[in-house]
């Protein structure tokens, strides 16, 4: 049985002064909405009076809770019993009235919510006898007070467990509520460390204070921001870049309240963005601006120059012996050494400078601003200078060095276009006159452009208007002085320009594939001639024939070469075939096949230029050759320059070994000569024993060395072969 505890229960008479109904008007208490009552403080709340509201409110008539037939006890909720009892002893106990809220369960079964006010009634005594008070029906508060708490519960729940960040935040710096995956984007422990460290916006959060002013003016504006990008801070300094979609909200009287909004990180797809963009501009191997970014940056310097008056220079860069490298060691090595030269070319330049690869191994500087043409020539000298540096690669040193064309703005060009153009011309003339050297654009080399395309036109015409023809230098050998070979060299008979050096227009020739018809013709006319000379008594001697690339790579070189020796009749033995050391190396596995089937036939064959290459030893012991020719750049400082000596002893020794005859070319010294014999060198071929001279010369020149041929006239008509 529950007891008040402070005050003894008692059944007592009522205090004076307070009686029931006679102190409340019938009709009054009819009208309240709810149910007047008092009760006895007990187990059971046993009623004693109850207005007419009980009915609707509890189901009961009040005469069953009055007559004790039903307690109040037991319409109140069993959860909530406890509670209600707890509670109305707490008030009575502190002399207080009370107000609870709490279930009961209706005659019907269902369950209601009530609010109960009221007070303890005393007897005169002082004791508590009774319970006065109002208890009136709250369901409906009480259902739409849930369903609030349930809205609320769920828009909490939105806003802590969102994964854009939101905020409120006021104008004047502070933020109001910021839910914690905003405080994770920032960098804070919670939303509150947020709240309460980031007090000054602009100042802490923004990196570009601009752009917060530009947040709030668009604010006031426009009374919000959609996908406003910008830079913030995050505590740990790192710069995330954000978007944001905000609004404003404001009182009745149209004053900023604050503002609210959403925010994403968006780094991650600006960088992704700039990537993109980089990969547009720059290029892949090097990172340096590819040709698009080029030509903006050009045109750039254009205009500033043209604005200060001051000069621009594009300078076009390509290295000399890229080619040998990438074919022989591999495009790894290339893409290092491009990589490494790109490294040399930035730390000559300003920041104002720029560096672009044009595609494969050409570079362009576009040099802004410039002052007077000695800064450029320095700049590129420098350049030039640093590409040369030996650069060390599986423990060796590469030598590269690069050829540079130069064009100025505004003398050379007013646009991009043709001041790369002029450069690029610039550049092939570096080339011609040998290398590892510049020069600047002149008008004249615009038209070896034209001249270019002149002479393609006119190559065509070659073989039909009989405009080919041979001249033979010597090879003699070492130890007897006597002429033991000749090298067939191409010459072309130009109507307007005169006789041309096969370096002139052979590089055009494989450009466009007339090589093939043009060596063929070569590879004839040298075996007719080698017969026709030991026909009228010459010697027999071989003669050498160079192969070009192109030819090399065709399969029917050796039928090409059978059907010439034996259309011509020529003994295998007395054809030697030239084939440059990079062109046996580009392609091994075809050279060794084709070599095989030629050394078959019985022609000799010769490594051409032997060193300008990267040979390696093994392809060396692979491939059927019966010469090294060294090449002349070699040969040249001989008796100079001790590197040059050592390379050539060391190819002599090591032809030697490998069973190969050597042939030094461009000797042009006596001083070299004698290098070469004390060194054991097996032939020579050079300006020093003789040059290049047309058929008939040569035929002479043999005969001459050997005088006991007989008739020397009969002999003379048959030096030139109908060729
Ligand atoms: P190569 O096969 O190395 O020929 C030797 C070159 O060195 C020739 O130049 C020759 O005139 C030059 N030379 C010889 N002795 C000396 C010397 O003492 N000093 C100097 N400075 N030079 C000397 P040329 O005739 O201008 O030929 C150049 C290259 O053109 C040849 O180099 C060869 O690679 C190529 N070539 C010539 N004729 C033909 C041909 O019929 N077919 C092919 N595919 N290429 C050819
Ligand atoms: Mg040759
Ligand atoms: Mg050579």
């Amino acid at each position: 049985m529950a007891t008040m505890p402070m005050t003894p229960m008692t059944a007592s008479p009522l205090p004076s002064g307070r009686t029931d109904e006679a102190r409340l008007p019938g009709e009054l208490l009819a009208s309240f909405d709810g149910m007047v009552y008092r009760c006895r403080i007990d187990e059971h709340w046993s009623m004693e009076f109850l207005s007419s509201g009980c009915e609707p409110l509890t189901g009961y008539a009040p005469l069953l809770l009055t007559s004790g037939r039903i307690a109040y006890e037991d319409i109140t909720h069993p959860e909530d019993r406890t509670r209600v009892r707890d509670c109305i002893y707490a008030a009575l106990e502190t002399n207080e009235r009370f107000s609870i809220e709490y279930r009961i369960v209706r005659r019907d079964g269902a369950v209601r919510w009530v609010q109960e006010m009221g007070t303890g009634v005393r007897a005169a005594s002082g004791g508590y006898v009774a319970l006065e008070g109002f208890i009136q029906d709250i369901t409906r508060r009480k259902e739409s007070e849930q369903a609030l708490h349930e809205a609320e519960r769920r828009f909490r729940s939105l806003f802590d467990n969102a994964v854009e960040g939101i905020f409120q935040s006021t104008p004047d710096k502070g933020y109001l509520a910021v839910n914690p995956a905003l405080a994770r984007m920032y960098g804070y422990a919670s939303p509150e460390d947020m709240i309460e460290t980031l007090r000054d916006i602009d100042q802490q959060l923004y990196v570009d204070g601009d752009r917060r002013q530009e947040f709030l003016d668009q604010m006031n504006r426009h009374g919000q921001v959609i996908s406003f990008e910008s830079q913030v801070r995050r505590r740990d300094s790192n710069i995330i870049w954000i978007s944001e979609n905000a609004h404003t909200v404001r009182d009745d009287d149209g004053r900023i309240l604050f503002f609210e909004g959403t925010v994403v990180d968006i780094t991650e797809r600006r960088m992704y963005e700039a990537k993109i963009r980089h990969q547009a501009t720059h290029d892949a191997l090097t990172g340096l601006p590819n040709r698009n970014l080029l030509y903006d940056r050009l045109q750039q310097a254009i205009h500033g120059s043209r604005r200060s008056q001051d000069i621009a220079a594009v300078a076009f860069i390509d290295l000399d012996q890229f080619k040998f490298i990438n074919d022989s060691l591999g495009h790894q090595v290339g893409d290092e050494l491009l990589k490494a030269v790109t490294a040399r070319l930035k730390s000559c330049l300003r920041a104002t400078d720029t560096v672009a690869r044009q595609g494969g191994d050409e570079f362009v500087l576009v040099l802004a601003n410039q002052k007077s043409m000695e800064a450029i020539t320095d700049t590129v000298r420098r350049i030039i200078a640093v590409v040369a540096e030996p650069w060390p690669h599986g423990g060796i040193d590469l030598h590269v060095t690069c050829s540079v064309g130069i064009s100025v703005y505004p003398g050379d060009g007013q646009d991009a276009e043709t001041l790369l153009r002029n450069a690029d011309s610039a550049m092939y003339k570096a080339k011609e006159l040998g290398r590892n050297n510049f020069e600047y654009f002149t008008a004249e080399m615009s038209l070896n452009a034209n001249e270019r395309l002149e002479m393609l036109n006119s190559l065509r015409q070659v073989l039909a208007n009989d405009e080919l023809l041979l001249h033979y230098q010597p090879k003699v050998d070492l130890a007897s002085g006597r002429v033991v070979g000749a090298e067939a060299l191409l010459r072309w008979r130009h109507p307007v320009r005169g006789l041309i050096p096969p370096a002139s227009f052979i590089p055009l020739a494989e450009e466009s594939g007339m090589i093939v018809a043009i060596g063929e013709w070569v590879l004839r006319a040298a075996c007719a001639q080698n017969v026709a000379w030991q026909r009228g008594g010459g010697p027999c001697i071989p003669i050498s024939v160079n192969l070009s690339p192109r030819q090399l790579a065709r399969h029917d070189i050796v039928d090409l070469v059978a059907d010439a020796l034996l259309t011509t009749g020529l003994d295998p033995g007395c054809l030697e075939l030239e084939i440059t050391e990079t062109v046996l190396m580009r392609d091994v596995d075809n050279s060794l096949v084709i070599l095989r089937k030629l050394k078959e036939l019985g022609v000799r064959i010769s490594i051409d230029d032997f060193g300008t290459g990267y040979s390696s030893l093994n392809y060396l012991k692979r491939f059927p050759v019966d010469t090294l020719k060294i090449d002349r750049s070699f040969v040249h400082d001989i008796a100079t320059d001790q590197d040059d000596a050592a390379i050539v002893k060391a190819v002599i020794s090591l032809a030697h070994i490998l069973n190969l005859r050597v042939v030094a070319e461009g000797v042009e010294e006596e001083e070299q000569k004698r290098f070469l014999m004390e060194n054991g060198c097996d032939e020579v071929q050079g300006f020093y024993f003789g040059k290049p001279v047309e058929a008939e010369v040569f035929g002479e020149m043999c005969l001459k060395r050997k005088p006991d041929t007989g008739d020397q006239a009969r002999t003379k008509r048959l030096l030139k072969a109908p060729f």
